[in-house]
């Protein structure tokens, strides 16, 4: 078996949110200019919005950097105004998508197993998925954030899925752009759990599902987040809509 998280290769995604305007390409630019001279030790992906999805692909050519959707539909293409394909993203060259974010979840109502049906439709169309699961305050005060990310867990990721093309956000919905984190145990207690049950659920393949912290990650925290075992990476909200910032966190990752 694998060695528990500390084997895989850091993972750090950028999740631009509903931000981000023509004008704005100029951060990613920069990002590419940093990374050019000093190479990451992580993959590193950037998740723009869909309106900024041509405008990244045409920058990245050539650059260490992959790029993703945010969301997509749970079917192929049809009659869903509005919604977006995997199929659709990966045309326009996506490799990941993230599904289930909290404010997913949230704005929309999305359950896990629309979130299951999502991250189905993300495989089979080619690409690879990045499921968001995580407790809310009221849930972590009253003692549930383990059967909280246990049952999403379990309702939202495909059983299909190859370890190399599956990912895992914890994301605590009270840490999302507050600038508050869980204590260092607390993320490494949750990521255990996650571990856990993923090697229960898939075995070998489930010592290789990387597993990401995200929540107010920012440059001065990042190193010491990303030194807890089992957290083999970040999602990164507003800190990646920085260059510098996002750079400084992508460089903090364990050599
Ligand atoms: P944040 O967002 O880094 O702004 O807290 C994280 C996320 O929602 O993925």
């Amino acid at each position: 078996m694998a060695r528990r998280g500390t084997t895989l290769k850091p993972f750090i995604a950028g999740n631009w949110k509903m931000n981000g305007r023509v004008k704005d390409v100029a951060e990613l630019v920069r990002l590419i200019g940093y990374l050019k001279r000093d190479k990451p030790r992580c993959d590193v992906l950037v998740c723009p919005p869909s309106t900024l999805i041509h405008a990244f692909r045409v920058r990245l050519k050539g650059s260490p950097l992959q790029l993703g959707g945010q969301d997509c539909h749970g079917e192929a293409n049809g009659a869903h105004t509005g919604d977006i394909s995997a199929a659709m993203l990966k045309d326009a060259g996506a490799k990941w998508v993230i599904v289930g974010h909290s404010e997913r979840r949230r704005d929309h109502g999305e359950s896990d197993a629309v979130i299951h049906e999502k991250a189905r439709a993300a495989l089979a169309a080619g690409l690879g998925v990045i499921v968001c699961i995580g407790e809310t305050e009221a849930e972590r005060d009253a003692g549930k954030t383990l059967s909280v990310v246990g049952a999403q867990l379990a309702g939202s990721l495909p059983e299909e899925a190859p370890a190399r093309r599956l990912v895992v956000a914890y994301e605590p919905v009270w840490a999302i752009g507050t600038g508050r984190t869980p204590s260092l145990a607390d993320i490494g207690e949750v990521h255990r759990f996650l571990r856990r049950r993923l090697e229960i659920a898939r075995g070998d393949e489930g010592t290789k599902v990387r597993l990401l912290y995200g929540g107010s990650v920012k440059p001065s925290n990042a190193r010491e987040i990303l030194a807890v075992p089992d957290v083999d990476g970040s999602l990164v909200g507003g800190a990646s809509l920085k260059a510098r910032d996002f750079y400084d966190i992508i460089r903090a990752c364990p050599k």
